[in-house]
């Protein structure tokens, strides 16, 4: 789906070029014409983009900043203000109501685009992260520590062969608190406590490095977590731009550069990345704690009950349908009896590493309990299901299991029911029932073998 980007601009003339330009790259456009108007549809159509005229009657942009800034439910939502040209006061207000970025009017197409991308790319991560998480708890508000996070100072690195140049740039930088580092510092890290880099500009033009192989390996150059790159470059080298961007820059700024824009785009760029580290971590804290089952690795029964259940809604609302594939090892419990307990985790460890090897991406392999195993297979239907299962099958009686501690392979088996939703499979209790009749029937017939449930 594209990207939805809300306009906000008093001139109607205004409105209508944006809107041209916009959907001629294939953004759904919304359109307001004040701040008021600009809320309301911010809080209905939660658009993925706001492009904000800071000059209007009434409310101006500012205001309206200050307000989506103030709201949890908006807050997240990237607003570009559009501003005069090079107006340093209007940029200094943007950046204290909470502007992620500016664009200066006239609109200058390839920078419009460029900020467009860069903020797409980072919204759908973002928003990915969020809806993942959204399966564990409500994660819209930050906590006064991911907070703090998000507007720590940063350490910056100005690549400038002109050194006039790089002390103006790194001026306004310092003044709010980064600090600026030699590439000497930049470069050691660990022993040293602010070792880390967290972003580098990157001059473009008329220098004496290669900017284009310095980004490339700036991205490949650090171990833990991102740099972020912002490349600097004159509007004639454009297309080298586009290639900046194409190796890893996460943004461009054209010259002559604007301190106060580039102190912008430091701190959206630096807010990106640390918005995306933090919801990355809150994932895997909440995968840790409760989606995931501690022997095997697999998702728990919980997060199974909740995929399956979105799964299954998506289907039933126009979406193919889910079928799910329910497992259990034959005979399984004289593993335990002729080998111990411990023998038996093992065993069950290692059919898990198997089931994973064996589905497709898609797939969600769970382990709801015991020796017991199910598979999500979404947007699936009962055919390639069975194959799905079958595939499974083979993975698991075609070669013995060996257990370390006693020296010993034996040999296992498993028998699995699959069912697929529609018609008598409405709810997720009546898919489960009819993949356990399978299961059940899979066992009568002998085990080590795939059923599907047969009609009543
Ligand atoms: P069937 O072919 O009918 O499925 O036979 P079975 O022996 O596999 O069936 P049953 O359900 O009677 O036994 C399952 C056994 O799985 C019983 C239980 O002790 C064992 N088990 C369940 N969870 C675990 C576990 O986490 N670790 C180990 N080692 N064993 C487990
Ligand atoms: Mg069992
Ligand atoms: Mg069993």
């Amino acid at each position: 789906m594209s990207a939805r980007v809300l306009v906000v601009d008093d001139v109607p003339s205004n409105r209508r070029l944006m809107q041209a330009t916009l959907e001629a790259k294939y953004y759904t456009v919304l359109l307001a014409e004040d701040g008021p108007q600009a809320l309301s549809m911010t809080y209905e159509y939660q658009p993925d983009i706001i492009l904000l005229d800071v000059m209007m009657p009434g409310m101006d942009g500012y205001e309206v900043c200050r307000r989506l800034k103030a709201d949890p439910r908006t807050s997240h939502i990237p607003i570009v203000m559009l501003t005069a040209l090079h107006d340093a006061d209007d940029r200094i207000n943007g950046l204290r109501a909470g502007a992620d970025d500016f664009l200066s009017k006239p609109m200058d197409d390839f920078a419009l685009m460029a900020r467009l991308d860069a903020l797409t790319r980072y919204n759908t991560v973002a928003a990915e992260l969020r809806q993942r998480d959204a399966t564990v708890a409500d994660s819209s508000a930050l906590t006064p520590d991911e907070r703090e996070e998000l507007e720590r100072p940063a350490n910056v690195l100005i690549i400038e062969t002109d050194a006039n140049e790089a002390d103006r740039l790194a001026a306004p930088l310092r003044e709010f608190g980064h600090r600026v580092m030699t590439w000497q510092e930049s470069l050691t890290d660990g022993s040293e406590q602010p070792g880390r880099l967290d972003v580098a500009i990157l001059a473009l033009s008329g220098q004496n490095h290669d900017a284009k192989r310095l980004c490339a390996s700036l991205r490949s150059m650090y171990r833990t977590g991102e740099v972020s790159i912002i490349v600097t470059y004159e509007p004639y080298d454009k297309l080298e731009a586009i290639e900046a961007l194409r190796l890893g820059a996460g943004d461009v700024v054209a010259q002559p550069v604007d301190a106060l824009e580039l102190l912008a785009r430091v701190k959206t760029q630096l807010r990106r990345s640390r918005y995306v580290e933090i919801l990355r971590r809150r994932v895997d804290r909440g995968l840790e704690l409760s989606l995931v089952d501690q022997l095997t690795g697999l998702y728990n029964r919980r997060f199974m009950l909740a995929q399956l259940r979105s799964w299954m809604h998506r289907a039933q609302s126009g979406g193919l349908p889910v079928s799910i594939a329910a497992f259990d090892i034959d005979y399984f419990k004289r593993i335990n009896d002729d080998y111990g307990h411990p023998a038996g985790d093992s065993v069950l460890k290692e059919f898990a590493d198997r089931l994973r090897l064996n589905v497709r991406p898609k797939d969600l392999v769970c382990r709801p309990g015991g020796e017991e195993f199910l598979i999500i297979l979404p947007e699936t239907d009962l055919n390639e299901a069975l194959q799905g299962a079958e595939r499974v099958r083979e993975a698991i009686a075609g070669r013995s299991f060996r257990l370390e501690q006693q020296g010993v392979d034996v040999k296992i088996t498993v028998s699995a029911g699959v069912a697929t939703s529609g018609p008598g499979n409405e709810t997720l209790a009546e898919l489960l029932e009819e993949a356990d009749r399978a299961l059940y029937r899979a066992k009568q017939l002998g085990r080590n073998r795939i059923e599907e449930a047969q009609a009543a």
